[in-house]
């Protein structure tokens, strides 16, 4: 299992994109009016090629660069 921590500072909180669907009201136009939930469906986790923010330092960088191999080495019990 993957683990994840700022190289910068440390904590394990990061700020990310999710793609998500909508329901939203529209009128005559089409034109949004308002949205009628926060999300209908996931269709796309955030994952490692997505740029994450530290939620600390505000260090931003591809997801892969905050992995915390230390961590996952103890993890796996080697
Ligand atoms: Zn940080």
């Amino acid at each position: 299992m993957a683990k994840y921590r700022c190289p910068k500072c440390g904590v394990e909180c990061f700020e990310v994109t999710a793609h998500v669907t909508q329901d939203w009201k529209i009128d005559g136009n089409g034109t949004f009016l308002e949205s009628l939930n926060d999300c209908v469906e996931v269709t796309h986790d955030p994952d490692e090629e997505d740029i994450w923010s530290c939620a600390n330092c505000d260090f931003s960088a591809a997801g892969r660069e905050f992995r915390n191999l230390e961590a996952e080495r103890k993890g796996a019990g080697a």
